[in-house]
């Protein structure tokens, strides 16, 4: 049995109500093991031809439409909730809720919030359906929980680039169910509290503390090295989601009027391959996927950095007001 709900009946059914001949199946790396059983099951099932993206995929805001467009009906998008973006061929989006139990890392998670009475939770679409009985469990233990929603996202969901669900909440700390620690790490640097991982996988919880102050080191590094840059590279995602085009030019007048050069770079998925090339090039800002720069700049021999981290480079923002990227899409 799968760890995670791939709701292969509902796909059926909008595959039969909308009479579609070809459809599209796109899944983000973790759960891409799955897209051939899936392929085959809707194919014996509805006779239609399946054609599975191999592309690597990382949010809603990266959906195949565009590449699948004219040769799919329909394009089934596991893994994530939809965006307001104007997908180009008409998407169903099935969040793949984890099956997995969160009772161990939730009781342990109790010992680190000791100190904490008022706590938001927050999750990612994996385990948005955990959330009314994790509320639960905290209230039976005196904790007051609060959960909200926020511009695109569900009531206690947070993405990568968009933390709108947990700004300016009244709260202790943050309670996060989930694994791994890309979406704690983004709570901790938009809140700056206390947050706590619940994390079912390894039926365990811990606190991010540490590992956020790593990080931020990291960026200080980047920054005060991205100081000493003359030439830049402003980079520019294609897909629909991350385009930024009126931001990197923005960037780039900004370098410019600090006497600076700077070229602007478009690509599909940005990767330290793909920068190579351009070795007379000092620093990078990145105005695609927010996360790319903070997570992945082990990644990168050369300064890679945010916008908001180029306005600390160019003295416009003091480092004590650091702030993450965010994108706000349909806007
Ligand atoms: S831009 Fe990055 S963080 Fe935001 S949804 Fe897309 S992949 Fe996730």
């Amino acid at each position: 049995m799968s760890l995670y709900d791939l709701d292969i009946k509902r796909a059926i059914k909008k595959i039969k109500d909308l009479d579609a001949q070809v459809v599209g199946l796109q899944f983000p790396d973790g759960l891409k093991t799955h897209a051939t059983s899936v392929a085959r099951q809707i194919e014996e099932e509805t006779g239609v031809t399946v054609i599975i993206s191999a592309d690597p995929c990382f949010g809603a805001c990266d959906a195949a439409d565009q590449k699948m467009n004219g040769l799919v009906d329909l394009l089934i998008h596991y893994g994530h909730t939809s965006l307001p973006i104007n997908y180009s061929t008409p998407v169903m989006f099935i969040e793949a809720y984890s099956q997995v139990t969160i009772e161990d890392s939730l009781k342990e998670s109790l010992h680190l919030l000791h100190d904490y009475h008022k706590i938001a939770l927050v999750t990612t679409t994996q385990h948005l359906h955990l959330l009314e009985d994790v509320k639960n469990y905290l209230c039976e233990h005196g904790k007051e929980v609060v959960m909200a929603h926020g511009s695109s996202t569900r009531t206690g969901q947070v993405l990568g680039c968009n933390f709108s669900s947990i700004k300016n909440l009244d709260v202790e700390s943050y309670l996060y169910i989930g694994s791994g620690n890309f979406h704690p790490l983004g709570i901790k640097l938009f809140t700056h509290k206390p947050v706590i991982i619940a994390d079912p996988y390894q039926g365990e919880a811990r606190d991010i503390e540490e590992f956020a102050d790593r990080i931020l080191r990291v960026r200080f590094a980047r920054i005060t090295k991205a100081k000493d840059a003359e030439n830049w590279g402003v980079i520019v995602s294609s897909k629909e989601g991350q385009f930024r085009m009126d931001m990197a030019r923005t960037i780039k007048n900004n370098l410019e009027e600090k006497g600076k050069s700077a070229v602007l770079i478009i690509m599909d998925n940005v990767s330290p391959e793909l920068l190579l090339p351009f070795m007379d090039l000092d620093a990078f800002v990145v105005t695609a996927c927010p996360r790319i720069a903070v997570d992945d700049s082990a990644m990168y021999k050369k300064p890679l950095i945010t916008p908001q981290e180029l306005e600390i480079v160019i003295d416009t923002r003091k480092w004590e007001d650091y702030q993450l990227d965010e994108i706000f899409f349909g806007q």
